[in-house]
């Protein structure tokens, strides 16, 4: 695995194998490795000549200061965790090579009502940030493919719809890739890390909610079975930001199922000061 940290090199040599033809496969992440992401390096491989991998964790998506400063950073067991999983290049840029001209004034972008639900609405600034980064990342790789985890539902939405903004939906096939569990059913998650002990214990509660949610739902309305759900992560000290239930293509709220539209429950919630996401997609 060749590490690589300047933005030019990496052009310069990506360069080089897309004039051979040679298929590139990009799995960005924030580092502090879990299995979750390995199995985006594994689809990968099956699919590509040169997996491409990245660690930077983007300043301008984190919209609470204090969960930027607490990020892990495990930055070494990064290197051969990745160099194992069979990534060929890794890109660790600093802020400055991601933001020449600083993290201030950055560009907008237009993601409609996909910005207002759910993170969007929670999470001011968060997708801004996502799309900033993920704008000079694409264009600085410029993969065949991208791989992104389920786990970030929305994300994979959204930078969906960026890739359409930006003009390179010709050139690049996002893949989404399954949520990988602990045994208990809790999603893999940098931030599990930063759990209390008793609190991880509790966290699972998040995907037995979203299961309950998933294994009664019925046709006709959907509030009954969101609020059970809401009593369970209550129940176990959560702080909710949203349980919802939304059309899987839109995001729009669905407030009566007619059992044959695809949906996706979703939920974000605290324990302590640890922010969780989740989400099911219950097909008819
Ligand atoms: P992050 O480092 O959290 O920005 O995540 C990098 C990529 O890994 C994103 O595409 C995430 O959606 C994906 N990812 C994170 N957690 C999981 C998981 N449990 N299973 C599968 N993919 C994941």
């Amino acid at each position: 695995m060749i590490i690589i940290k300047k933005t030019d090199a990496l052009q310069d040599f990506l360069g080089k194998k897309r004039s051979e033809q040679v298929s590139i496969g990009f799995a960005p992440t924030m580092g502090a490795l879990h299995a979750g992401h390995i199995s985006l390096v594994a689809e990968a491989k099956k699919q590509n000549q040169i997996v491409v991998c990245s660690i930077f964790v983007n300043p301008t998506q984190f919209n609470d200061p204090e969960d930027f400063k607490k990020y892990p950073i495990t930055i070494e067991k990064d290197i051969q965790l990745f160099e194992i999983a069979g990534c060929d290049v890794l890109f660790i840029p600093l802020v400055e090579d991601i933001y020449p001209n600083g993290t201030k004034g950055l560009q907008q972008y237009d993601l409609g009502f996909l910005e207002t639900v759910l993170e969007g609405k929670f999470r001011p600034g968060h997708f801004q940030g996502v799309c900033q980064v993920m704008h000079r990342l694409l264009e600085i790789v410029l993969p065949d493919n991208l791989y992104l985890g389920q786990k970030d539902y929305q994300q994979c939405m959204v930078i969906k719809k960026l890739i359409e903004l930006i003009g390179l939906y010709d050139k690049i096939k996002t893949n989404i890739c399954p949520t990988l569990r602990e045994p208990d059913g809790l999603a893999m998650s940098s931030r599990n890390t930063r759990l209390l002990p008793d609190d991880r214990i509790k966290a699972a509660t998040i995907s037995d909610a979203l299961r309950y949610i998933k294994e009664h739902l019925k046709t006709g309305d959907t509030k009954n079975v969101l609020d059970s759900a809401r009593d369970m992560l209550l129940k176990n000290g959560f702080k909710i930001d949203y349980v919802g239930m939304h059309d899987a293509d839109t995001l729009e709220v669905v407030e009566k199922w007619n059992g044959e539209q695809k949906i996706v429950a979703l939920a974000a919630a605290f324990l302590n000061n640890i922010r969780l996401i989740d989400n099911m997609v219950i097909n008819p």
